[in-house]
């Protein structure tokens, strides 16, 4: 009789940035069973629907298992060889004709550290471009760059254990219990064994049930709320008085500015009652160990970033953050490897390790590492690549596991795009929305068939082994990037993730003291993390902050509207956002039994509105933007408010991208996806 080999691999999950540690049970080479460990760092034996159930597309008969060509206008099966040696004389004739910076490269949180390394270190050495950029663009820039403005480091202040150990938590735009589950369940407990909470979300989101307040704003008036909590902070006196004098910067001028937000103005703007406003700033000011969590209610705005430093302002009033008692401002990160991405270096702006290409300091390193000048001008953002493509400029576009057409706003604008560009190359697992619009599909693992290291939200590099094989002829996208410079001519040396990771850390201090060998034996370690000897920090800051003059620094912004408003045309404020089975595109997650989950995009809105506009719960809808149209399935639910609507993005068959639109973030270009202002008609 035939008995099955079966195996256990351990891993770290490939969907959201909790960073599940996962044991992968396979038999005969298929996976059977993954089940969360029990010693898992981050989950301790928890997982989500997502982790546990979503491997079915591994053995989808839609895998991409062989190159794909364009000629005469269908993609055509070919070898490898064939392939690269296309995509190689395509970037040589873009960069002959339109120079370095006529190429670019869309990175991606999907894959490893070492992945996003070596794309990076592709486009800087072998192309001489700093055009990378990855998803963090998309969701999390304004983080980094809100959070680097006030405290020096782009990266979430304190452990997830930290954030335990709070006596009152600050939920702002993030729907844990479905986006980050076992983060929800964390931060749930916490609040059952005693925990205040504040929820600041314009939905009922999960944990808004068990919260002592929940804030409502309308979409787009975070700034004036989080200036509204800092102006009862400070006229109560819930203020740490020492810590702003010895270790903060920038006071008179956000006090001055915080004149102008009293609850009752506030209320206004925000539509959250002035009662509600005072009694969570009280919550807040008057708890021993306040932690704020944060997601991409936050980020993803006009003014993201103005945002994020707006709440970074309620820690630093409260000595909350850089001391034992605080435990900080956090953000919750949506992609497995979001984090990692942008520390890697896969960002225009920025060298493994945040680096600034403008300082000769940091590119010397780089440089004696890759013994290549690295240019100085900064590169293209992902929105400036779809914009340089339509004005003719970018002849060439490398899209690494990302669905742009499906994810990105206002995506009748991307497809153009991708159409104008003269070689658009895609690594994929699946024919997606992007991959039709390619010239090149070349098909390559997944999380679950690959080696290497993510970093999850608070830090934590981990493991990711393989744990089964790759179908037909797909490869790892690092093994892509190394052939394909090879065609080029060019040697880029790490023959293993292992030793791009260890490459890294002479490029990157901070990383220095890791290595695949050390993770191995500890599982998960936190940057920054300059020394094998020595633990990484847990805590990004001790008595010194990171910026230049060791202090936090307020931030005194004002309150700006939206891009959108609703108007007698489109009365409905859209936000678009996860639900808990799928995860972004849908792409794998829609591969198995999570689709019958969650099985359609669903509008929700109020009972107020589906009466309003003679809309039956189920009916087909039509959602028309200023920017174009998209087909759901209508949801009455009481966990939006009247005039607001909500819908996720996990099928790109709806469209639901092709209604936002192509307002960003002033300082990052982070879209506004939480403000689309739209109408209804149930036909
Ligand atoms: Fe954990 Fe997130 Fe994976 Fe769910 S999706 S198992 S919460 S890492």
């Amino acid at each position: 009789a035939h008995r099955p080999s079966t195996a256990a691999t351990r891993t770290t999950c490939g969907y959201c940035g909790v960073g599940c540690a996962l044991d992968v049970v396979t038999s005969d080479g298929e996976v059977t069973a993954v089940l969360p460990a029990r010693d898992g760092p981050v989950n301790r034996g928890h997982a989500c629907v997502k982790g546990r159930f979503a491997h079915g597309y591994l053995t989808s008969p839609e895998r991409l298992t062989r190159p794909l060509l364009r000629r005469d206008g269908r993609l055509e099966p070919v070898g490898w060889d064939e392939a690269l040696g296309y995509v190689a004389r395509g970037l040589r004739e873009a960069v002959d004709t339109g120079g370095p910076d006529a190429v670019a490269a869309i990175s991606s949180a999907r894959a490893t550290n070492e992945e996003n390394y070596l794309v990076q270190k592709f486009l800087r050495v072998v192309i001489g471009t700093n055009n990378v950029d990855n998803c963090s663009r998309l969701c999390h820039s304004p983080s980094a760059a809100g959070l680097t403005a006030s405290f020096g480091l782009s990266g979430g202040t304190d452990s997830l254990d930290d954030v335990e150990r709070s006596d009152c938590l600050l939920v702002v735009g993030a729907n844990p219990v479905e986006a980050h589950p076992v983060v929800g369940a964390r931060l749930l407990r916490r609040v059952l064994r005693g925990a205040k909470l504040v929820v600041a979300d314009p939905r009922a989101v999960g944990l808004a049930l068990h919260a002592d307040v929940h804030l409502r704003p309308r979409p787009g008036t975070n700034v004036a709320l989080f200036h509204g909590l800092a102006h009862v902070l400070l006229t109560e006196g819930l203020v740490d008085e020492e810590f702003l004098r010895e270790r903060a910067t920038g006071l008179p001028e956000l006090a001055e500015l915080l004149l102008d937000y009293p609850p009752d103005r506030v209320a206004d703007i925000t539509g959250v009652p002035a009662a509600d406003l005072v009694a969570a700033a009280r919550l807040y000011g008057r708890a021993e160990r306040p932690a704020i969590v944060y997601g991409l209610g936050v980020t993803e705005h006009l003014h993201g970033t103005d945002g994020v430093r707006s709440l970074a302002n309620l820690a630093i009033l409260r000595g909350a953050v850089g001391t034992d008692c605080g435990h900080g401002v956090n953000p919750l990160r949506g992609q497995n490897n979001v984090q990692g991405a942008s520390d890697m270096g896969a960002l225009p702006d920025l060298l493994p390790g945040y680096g600034k290409v403008t300082d000769p300091a940091a590119r010397g390193r780089a440089e004696a590492v890759w013994g290549v000048p690295i240019p100085e001008r900064p590169g293209l953002r992902i929105p400036d690549m779809f914009a340089a493509a339509r004005a003719g400029e970018l002849r060439a576009l490398w899209v690494i596991g990302e669905d742009v057409c499906a994810t990105d706003p206002d995506s009748n604008q991307v497809a153009a795009a991708l159409d104008a560009c003269p070689l658009v190359v895609c690594n994929e697992l699946f024919l997606s929305e992007t991959a039709r619009h390619a010239g090149v599909v070349l098909p390559v693992a997944s999380w679950l068939e690959k080696d290497g290291t993510f970093v999850n939200f608070d830090r934590r590099f981990q493991r990711v082994r393989p744990a089964v094989p790759a179908p037909g002829e797909a490869r790892s996208d690092f093994d892509v990037v190394r052939a394909l410079a090879g065609v080029m001519g060019v040697d880029l040396g790490c023959a293993t993730p292992a030793d791009a990771l260890a490459e890294c850390g002479h490029v990157a201090p901070v990383f220095a003291g890791l290595s695949h060998d050390r993770l191995d034996r500890e599982a998960a370690v936190p940057w920054p993390c300059p020394d094998p000897g020595r633990p990484g920090e847990a805590k990004l800051y001790g008595e010194r902050f990171a910026t230049p003059d060791g202090r936090a620094h307020l931030t005194a912004a004002p309150y700006l509207p939206p891009g959108e408003q609703p108007d007698y045309d489109y009365p409905l404020l859209l936000v678009t956002g996860r639900r808990w089975a799928h995860y972004n595109s849908g792409s794998m997650t829609r591969r198995g039994g999570n689709l019958a989950l969650d099985p359609v995009d669903f509008l929700d809105l109020h009972p107020d509105d589906a009466t309003r506009y003679g809309v039956r719960n189920g009916a087909q809808l039509t959602v028309e933007s200023r920017h174009g149209r998209a087909r759901l399935v209508a949801r009455v639910s009481e966990q939006t408010v009247p005039g607001e609507v909500f819908c996720s993005f996990h099928f790109p068959s709806s469209g639901v991208n092709r209604l936002t639109s192509d307002h960003a973030d002033t300082v990052t270009s982070c879209p506004e996806y939480k403000v689309t202002a739209v109408r209804v008609t149930s036909r």
